[in-house]
């Protein structure tokens, strides 16, 4: 009887692992070996970028690290697109389909951090990928790559093409990169976020606009004849206080942010000077519009109120993300394929120091690889400008893990993991995942077909106008 059970399993076992492997298709096996053969370079490729924790605009040392490597594959490569010195696109094949994927690769200023899971910074004040966003370049690169080994070997025909997106943190690099036209004859762009859990992403983000309110008045002495002042900074206060009261009558899904970048210099002058940046947000940019008109009307209110001048300038604004379940079903099917990442105890134990030193529940990693959500109408979180780029092309996300559960973003934990072999894995399975999934778009002309169709019809008559001041994108002068 025992024996017979025995058989019966193992009968069950094999059947099983017999039908996963059959779904594993050559060409996906050979995308998951050329990922493998890539992986010592790529995990050199995050590190270097990790170490180099370059920002906004400034990651000449990354971008340059991520295209010279597509460059050695054999991707034709554009750099310094949309008049961004560190925007680049790399490109392998010819004709249909055009599938592309995105990499991020800027770090976020003062939270420095070694790979270990105490806070203890690698540099004093320094920068760190608390994003990490330096998985992000090198995995959508593997990605990439892992798709032209394919195309070179002749087992499927079309165009790959990865781009270097800067300055995601604090210019949104993509919104001119969007206006240039980069992504007009691409059919279905990929991109995946580190995150604390892996999913296939079929959830949107917020709309954000971010602009500068100056207020300029009329310097005088504070107590000896402040009658012949005129106070910016009184302007300044007023301005706030109508942004304060006002939020009590915007729709839940508004955010509104503001921070005081100069409100006067001593307090025995009456300032004739001040700065405020303000940022809106909303589920939907159709949402954001009229509080953003509102908001900039209120700057005129308060410099009547304290007689002085103003002037609202706009710095940039990212859209929603427009979410894709066909695509999303695509990934979501890949993931199921790949199963969930394998961490060592030594992992397991630093996710767990990291959940202690941050006063979270010392569960360790989350990897398992769940149903695909429902979609949800107001997301909540925060924005990004993978938004931009999923109103101008049908676009698929993905989150793997590569933090513990319930890990802080944007914070030192972060950036500890992104150094460490907790990240590499996750960077690893997000090439994997990805190249599978674009696999399916070369492979299947009537999958590329459903993913547009969903596009256009989610887009439906809305016309895309970037949120961007007149000009060239806002490089900083270093000569200054
Ligand atoms: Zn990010």
């Amino acid at each position: 009887m025992k024996n017979s059970v025995l058989f019966l399993m193992i009968c069950f076992i094999s059947f099983n692992l017999t039908a996963q492997k059959k779904k594993l298709t050559k060409n996906k096996k050979a995308l998951i070996a050329s990922v493998e053969k890539h992986k010592a370079a790529l995990v050199k490729i995050s590190d270097e970028i990790w170490k180099a924790a370059e920002t906004a605009f400034e990651e000449t040392t990354s971008a340059k690290i991520l295209a010279d490597y597509a460059e050695q594959q054999g991707f034709k490569v554009e750099r310094g697109v949309a008049e961004m010195p560190t925007a680049f696109v790399a490109t392998y094949g010819s004709g249909s389909p055009v599938i592309s994927v995105l990499g991020e690769f800027d770090a976020l200023p003062g939270i420095s951090q070694k790979a270990q899971p105490t806070k203890s910074p690698l540099e004093e004040g320094g920068n760190g990928h608390g994003c990490g966003h330096n998985l992000f370049g090198a995995g959508s690169l593997g990605a990439a790559i892992a798709i032209k080994e394919l195309i070179e070997a002749g087992k499927i025909k079309g165009t790959v093409k990865f781009f270097g997106t800067p300055s995601e943190e604090k210019f949104f690099g993509k919104i001119w990169m969007v206006n240039a036209g980069l992504w007009d004859d691409v059919d279905v762009n990929i991109s995946w976020h580190p995150a604390a859990i892996t999913e296939s992403d079929v959830q949107s983000s917020l709309a954000l606009v971010d602009f500068k309110v100056e207020f300029f008045g009329q310097a005088a002495h504070a107590a000896a004849d402040p009658w012949n002042g005129r106070s910016a900074s009184d302007a300044l206060e007023l301005y706030t206080a109508g942004i304060n009261y006002y939020r009590e009558h915007v729709k839940p899904t508004v955010r509104m942010h503001y921070h005081i970048q100069d409100g006067g210099q001593v307090v025995n002058v009456v300032p004739d000077y001040s700065r405020v940046w303000v940022r809106i947000r909303d589920s939907k940019r159709s949402g954001m519009l009229p509080v953003y008109e509102r908001v900039m009307k209120m700057a005129e209110g308060a410099a009547i109120l304290a007689n002085v001048e103003y002037k609202v300038s706009l710095i940039s604004g990212i859209y929603e993300v427009l979410v894709n379940r066909e695509g999303g079903k695509i990934m979501q099917q890949n993931l199921e394929l790949l199963g969930p990442i394998e961490y060592t105890e030594e992992e397991i134990a630093f996710g767990k120091k990291i959940q202690e030193a941050t006063q979270k529940p010392q569960v360790g990693l989350d990897a398992d690889i769940k149903p695909i959500k429902e979609t949800r109408e107001n997301p909540g979180g925060g924005s990004t400008d993978v938004g931009d780029v999923s109103w101008n092309v049908a676009n698929i996300n993905l989150r793997v893990t590569t933090a513990p559960k319930d890990t802080p973003w944007h914070s030192w934990a972060v950036v500890a993991c992104g150094g460490m072999s907790i990240g590499h894995k996750g960077m690893i399975y997000s090439s994997k995942a990805m190249s599978m999934t674009m696999l399916d778009l070369f492979e299947n002309p009537d999958l590329v077909k459903k993913v547009k169709a969903e596009y256009m019809q989610r887009k439906g008559e809305e016309v895309y106008k970037a949120i961007i001041p007149e000009g060239p994108p806002p490089i900083p002068n270093k000569s200054k």
